[in-house]
């Protein structure tokens, strides 16, 4: 019997009820699906963490939790399972005792979209999907074109003309289709949409299909078992189109069902750059969602989304959590890379530098407390930036 708890998709706006054993997109009222599971059952079957000592460590240890039944559907690359680091010299020079980095550059692909395009191409494959597209500003790229491979399936990527070297080159070896755009990720888009519906590939953008979400999900439950059976007080989460931010709230509101957690939360941060901030701006603004932000520039290429689908999804966590939106400056990002390298050894993607840059910001607002717990998601590996 499949141990996954998995029963439906629930639209994100609408409640809409859709059949998971069909290949699904958006809900027919546009808006991302979700993926919900049997959390009666789960809090009995799941319901204590001391179950998982003995398991796997890679993101398959959640298995309950996630929507993939057989284990002949997973495809793998030892995906999650990365290291929450102690800071004791950068913690220390920001007067900090409680500072961890979790470093997903660690991940196959050397980013954590690894986490959602493994669930994608899992899922993809499930449901019978044959072939797959992807719109990126990098690192999305990169990983739906290796678990592509793993899985056997062709896989098209279409990129900005101007993307990090390395995610060109990375995709040539998976030996995926690629095509360039003039523009950013949106362009990108607009043309996988229309490619997909002429040849009738899957297009697994952000939030466009249900299971990323899943994937990038896992990174709250291992927060929970890496601080010992608790979650920070504080997330710092590099936002582009939001998966990861939208997953651990979502994880959250699982794990309380399960019974592992109570009602408290981390306090969310979103953050931006000053080049590419439209969540920042709508959440300033008070609004429910964000407008498009023309002129998008930033050398944090997974900061490069001008509009994300789930923007009211990323606005309503940060907004119940009691979070905040940041956004910094490119300037301050390179030096916050090299700070990180040099007091820690991690060189840092620009994305995961631009934690630090809002935590320096934060710390000076007097918003956090030293004493805090405080988590900033190194996303990805600065080897892909080198160009
Ligand atoms: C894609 C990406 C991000 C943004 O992630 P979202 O979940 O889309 O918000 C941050 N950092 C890196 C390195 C990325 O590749």
């Amino acid at each position: 019997m499949s141990p996954s708890l998995f029963t439906h998709l629930l639209c994100s706006r609408c409640e809409r009820e859709l059949d998971p054993a069909l290949p699904h997109r958006l809900c027919p009222c546009g808006s991302p699906l979700l993926a919900r599971y049997d959390l009666a059952k789960g809090r009995q079957v799941f319901g204590n963490p001391a179950l998982l000592r003995d398991r796997r460590r890679d993101l398959w240890r959640y298995e309950e939790m996630l929507p993939v039944r057989e284990p002949e559907f997973r495809v793998s690359l030892g995906e999650g399972g990365t290291p929450l680091l102690g800071t004791s010299r950068l913690g220390a020079r920001l007067g900090m005792t409680h500072l961890y980095i979790k470093d997903e550059s660690l991940n196959p692909t050397g980013s954590f979209k690894a986490r959602g395009l493994c669930l994608a191409v899992s899922m993809a494959k499930q449901v019978g999907v044959e072939e797959l597209a992807i719109p990126s500003a990098g690192n999305a790229g990169g990983a739906l074109a290796a678990y592509a491979a793993r899985a056997g399936l062709p896989s098209h990527v279409v990129m900005p003309r101007d993307v990090p070297r390395a995610n060109v080159a990375e995709c040539e070896a998976y030996a995926a289709d690629i095509r360039f755009v003039d523009g950013v990720i949106t362009d990108a888009g607009r043309l996988v949409s229309e490619l997909s519906s002429q040849f009738g590939w899957f297009d697994v953008s952000t939030l466009k299909e249900p299971y990323r979400i899943e994937g990038k999900k896992t990174m709250g439950y291992e927060l929970f078992e890496q601080l010992g059976g608790r979650l920070p007080e504080v997330i710092f989460y590099p936002t582009g189109g939001g998966t990861g931010m939208i997953g651990m709230w979502k994880a959250f509101e699982e794990m309380e069902q399960l019974g592992w957690i109570d009602s408290r939360r981390p306090r969310m941060v979103s953050i931006q750059s000053t080049g590419c901030a439209p969540i920042v701006r709508a959440f300033e603004a008070g609004a429910e969602s964000a407008e498009m932000w023309e002129g998008a520039q930033t050398i944090a290429a997974g900061l490069r989304v001008p509009r994300a689908i789930g923007d009211f999804l990323i606005l309503r966590a940060i907004r119940e959590s009691r979070g905040t939106a940041v956004a910094v400056t490119d300037e301050a990002i390179q030096q916050a890379v090299t700070t990180i390298a040099s007091t820690e050894g991690i060189f840092a993607a620009p994305e995961g530098a631009a934690c630090l840059v809002a935590l320096e910001l934060l710390l000076e607002r007097g918003w956090i407390d030293k004493e805090e717990t405080v988590v900033l998601f190194n996303t990805g590996s600065g080897l892909k930036y080198i160009d």
